[in-house]
């Protein structure tokens, strides 16, 4: 599943792609993929509107669009939120439905002549058209995003103290800090050198802050080698991730620990797999 470093790679290389192309046309091959909206009304909403940015909250990716023509008040700005999920792609090329690649959903096609297909094997993703943040349930509660300015170790240090969870899925708690998944939590807490089962309201100011830290290592470093590709992830060239060989714990139990050549660990949480080194993370 795309976390913040996957979703972030996406992000950046979209925005060098299409802002400024206008979305000419959309055609909707699982209506699924759009929960309670139409394809009628979609279609409506997406056609003709022109491309000014590509942002990201949290694991979701953000086409910000001016929608053109049709409105006395002139155009208006509109998002399409994209949650990719378990298994979503964006694909940026050639129409892939054309090519018959399989688990092709939707397909945009761009004035530059060029197109973005949605993909999705599993169709747990969603494309969601809003005016406004609050109308997406996902934007609406998300927590503060790591890697921005507001990022504040205070407002974690409260968090923190208030719960009792163990520490590793309190950072997956997409309210209390946006875009974290199953790979980066294990990976910042090998790196923060802090045991995943710690109770957060457990932890020091030592401990809170090596968190701190390691978050902005981990995922900074994770976008710097283009996120992870364990099964499905690719960018919207097609192209794996590279960081997959730089996992310290995740997906390698039994394995040496890369510090200290200990058997790291494998133990489940909330349903969810664990990867740590007993000897390094206390
Ligand atoms: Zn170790």
């Amino acid at each position: 599943m795309p976390e913040l470093p996957e979703a972030e790679t996406i992000k950046r290389d979209l925005a060098k792609e299409i802002i400024g192309q206008t979305l000419k046309g959309v055609t909707v091959y699982d209506a699924r993929i759009l929960g309670n909206n139409s394809v009628k009304n979609f279609v409506s909403q997406i056609t003709n509107c022109r491309i000014v940015n590509v942002l990201r909250r949290g694991k979701a990716i953000i086409i910000e669009c001016k929608k053109t023509g049709g409105s006395q008040r002139g155009p208006q700005t509109q998002w399409l939120v994209i949650q990719l999920r378990m298994t979503g792609l964006l694909l940026y090329g050639e129409d892939l439905k054309k090519r018959n690649v399989r688990d092709v959903k939707v397909v945009f096609e761009l004035s530059g002549g060029r197109h973005l297909n949605y993909c999705d094997q599993r169709v747990f993703g969603r494309l969601y058209v809003v005016r406004d943040f609050n109308d997406n349930p996902y934007l609406k509660t998300l927590g503060p995003e790591p890697l921005n300015g507001s990022f504040e170790i205070k407002r974690i240090s409260e968090q923190f103290h208030r719960r009792t969870i163990p520490v590793k899925t309190l950072l997956m708690d997409q309210h209390v800090i946006a875009g974290i998944g199953n790979i980066y939590a294990s990976e910042i807490l090998f790196s923060a050198r802090l045991n995943p089962q710690k109770r957060s309201n457990q932890l020091t100011r030592k401990e809170i802050q090596s968190v701190y830290n390691a978050i902005h290592t981990v995922l900074n470093e994770a976008i710097v080698h283009r996120g992870t590709s364990i099964r499905n992830y690719r960018d919207i060239y097609g192209h794996k991730g590279n960081f997959l060989i730089r996992l310290k714990v995740y997906g390698r139990q039994d394995q040496p620990c890369p510090e200290c050549r200990s058997p790291i660990k494998r133990l489940f949480q909330s349903g969810r797999s664990t990867f740590f080194c007993e000897e390094c993370q206390k």
